[in-house]
């Protein structure tokens, strides 16, 4: 079964198809002739992963999922959410988004967020599915660690001390949002391909 996905970045489609059950075959855009970006226009996660998988559907009618991940503030009314990779500029700099989030954080007393992943999976038939992982956590007030990307430094999960930055990437690939929701998506693939 050959399945795509919505994505130009070869190292993740790579990933997927080690982790994919047997009969299982990942292609990434690239694979299909798609070298144009697909426009991310939605103003929520679901928006987005959906707004990628129905491209990739209408033009080749094959099973595609595609993800959307973000990191959600809450006294922030879950900024940066789907900015999260542009949220200090369309340069998308790690740096400046951590900087921007800490300074529109300063003097809050609630700093709990979430990182979200939200894969949107479309059947042969056409049928939309959903599957969501979730890590709950805080926004520490300075940057710690140097593994991960994006916000790690300044995001502790809940029930750790360190940051994602200054866990293992073992623990982090573990416990992370994108891991959960990526667990469901492979929980239905390998009861539908029983
Ligand atoms: P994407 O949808 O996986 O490309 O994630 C969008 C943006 O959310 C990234 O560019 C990061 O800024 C942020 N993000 C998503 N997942 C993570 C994570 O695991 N750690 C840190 N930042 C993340």
């Amino acid at each position: 079964m050959k399945i795509c996905f919505a994505s130009h970045n070869k190292n993740k489609v790579k990933e997927m198809n080690e982790i994919m059950p047997d009969g299982v075959n990942i292609v990434g855009l690239g694979e299909l002739g798609i070298i144009e970006d697909i426009a991310e226009t939605g103003s929520t996660l679901e928006e987005n992963a959906t707004i990628k998988s129905s491209y990739v559907y209408n033009k080749h009618k094959l099973p595609v999922f595609a993800d959307d991940s973000g990191l959600i503030v809450h006294a922030l009314n879950g900024e940066p959410g789907v900015y999260s990779a542009r949220y200090a500029g369309e340069e998308r700099d790690d740096q400046k988004n951590m900087d921007l989030l800490l300074k529109n954080l300063d003097g809050k007393t609630d700093r709990s967020a979430e990182f979200c992943t939200v894969i949107s999976y479309i059947d042969e038939a056409g049928k939309k599915h959903e599957f969501t992982g979730k890590i709950e956590g805080v926004i520490i007030e300075e940057k710690r660690g140097n593994n991960g990307f994006g916000y790690d430094p300044i995001f502790r999960p809940s029930g750790f001390n360190e940051t994602f930055a200054e866990l293992s990437s073992d623990v982090k690939n573990r416990i992370s949002h994108r891991a959960k929701a990526v667990q469901k998506f492979l929980e239905y693939l390998h009861q539908t391909n029983e």
